[in-house]
């Protein structure tokens, strides 16, 4: 009998706890004492991993900047349209998190009191925190900001003594490897997890509980959608003179890739080949920029981090500040760059963005059961960033070939 896939046990998870839920319905604390724990133990699985995680990738994302000075002017054009597209994709999810209410009108009685949220310090505290005077206790402690600015100065700093550097990169391009693979170990439980997380959910508040969650998925897919149509048509029609239609038809099976494995990873290789022979981008280019994108730029998670995070504090009932609101914007560019490419990544990213901004983590419980669906989306737009970019640096490189569009033009006649 063929495997299973991942996706269809988490599916299959997802339906048996919701109907678990409905049947202990009237009785919530079978659920709560028996199957909640279950849960939790998923949730702690998850959070171990976030400091190490975040870490790590981050030094090592850090270090491969190092061929992006080599690379000298393509370098800084492929970097700067990963850092403002994503930036700009938080943004799209906020605005859009705020003007759809996204988790408004459902409060969760989680824990019957709303866990408090941090005072937000002001504007100068919070850059002067940044960088931490003590880095061991931000790592303790979890404290993203520092946490991430911690690993930059080091991976700058590995760069900068080069040959000397490369065993202490080695040490966590290793490390990171081994906290990828627990993920992929951890993702492997998700249909366990999913099941034991949503079940106590429904039970307590019936299933009237999955409509803000619903609401959260057509909210998410829509900034994608609308990233896609805004960011990307727009950037490639603008900077590259190719039309939204040629592009979304030469990526559109790496797409579809992206959207059934969650992996932007694992799309790389499907990816490479569409954007070289549908979209015209010379192997010598893309060759770096996609790499590069398929771990540090991840637009469809900034989507899915900035309107997680206000779904989670409205459910809570918390208010989110502006200014906690460009932290979260701020986190989540950052944040994508330590994103792995691989399933369930950006999930527990969205732990630390949570954290960064003194909202519970808790709240990824109530995410983790449609987490997947979210998934898929986030990957499939992630991997079209990555090909927007090759396509846009190709062009204004000059290096662009044109004819891979005439040829899929005569053949579609
Ligand atoms: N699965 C995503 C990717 O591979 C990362 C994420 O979980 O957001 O691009």
């Amino acid at each position: 009998m063929k495997k299973m896939q991942l996706t269809t046990k988490i599916f299959i998870g997802l339906a048996l706890g919701i109907v678990l839920g409905i049947i202990l319905q009237p009785n919530p604390d079978i659920a709560n004492n028996y199957v909640k724990p279950i849960g939790t133990l998923f949730l702690n699985l998850i959070k171990l991993v976030i400091v190490p995680l975040v870490f790590s990738s981050l030094v090592v994302g850090t270090c491969s900047m190092d061929d992006v000075r080599k690379l000298g002017r393509i370098g800084g054009k492929t970097m700067a349209y990963y850092l403002f597209t994503t930036a700009f994709a938080v943004t799209i999810g906020l605005v859009l998190a705020n003007v759809t209410n996204v988790g408004g009108g459902y409060t969760i009685p989680i824990d019957a009191k709303a866990p408090e949220i941090a005072a937000a310090p002001n504007v100068i505290d919070t850059l002067l925190n940044i960088i931490p005077a003590n880095p061991l206790k931000a790592l303790v402690d979890g404290n993203m900001l520092q946490v991430i600015s911690f690993a930059l100065i080091i991976g700058a700093g590995i760069i900068g003594i080069g040959e000397k550097g490369k065993n202490l990169q080695a040490f966590f391009d290793s490390f990171a490897e081994v906290m990828y693979k627990i993920i992929a170990v951890i993702m492997e439980f998700a249909p366990i997890g999913v099941f034991a997380l949503i079940t106590p959910v429904v039970a307590q508040n019936g299933p009237s509980v999955l409509l803000p969650l619903l609401k959260l998925i057509i909210v998410v897919y829509a900034g994608c959608a609308l990233h896609a149509i805004l960011t990307y048509s727009l950037t490639v029609w603008g900077f590259a003179k190719v039309t939204p239609i040629q592009f979304f038809k030469g990526i559109a099976p790496a797409m579809i890739f992206a959207y059934t494995t969650a992996s932007s990873s694992a799309t790389l290789p499907i990816n490479m080949k569409r954007t070289e022979e549908n979209l015209g981008v010379p192997k010598s280019i893309c060759s770096f920029t996609l790499p590069l994108g398929a771990t540090v730029n991840m637009d469809g998670t900034a989507i899915y981090q900035g309107i997680c995070a206000f779904f989670i504090a409205q459910i809570y009932g918390l208010e989110l500040s502006l200014s906690a609101q460009l932290t979260i914007i701020l986190t989540a560019t950052l944040a994508s760059i330590g994103t792995a490419g691989v399933p369930g990544a950006g999930m527990i990213m969205l732990g630390m963005v949570l954290q960064s901004v003194g909202l519970p983590i808790e709240g990824i419980a109530i995410i983790a059961g449609v987490d997947r669906i979210l998934d898929m989306m986030r990957t499939m737009i992630n991997i079209t960033g990555d090909s927007a970019c090759s396509v846009i640096v190709a062009a204004t490189e000059g290096e662009l070939n044109r004819s891979v569009f005439e040829k899929t033009a005569k053949a579609a006649k």
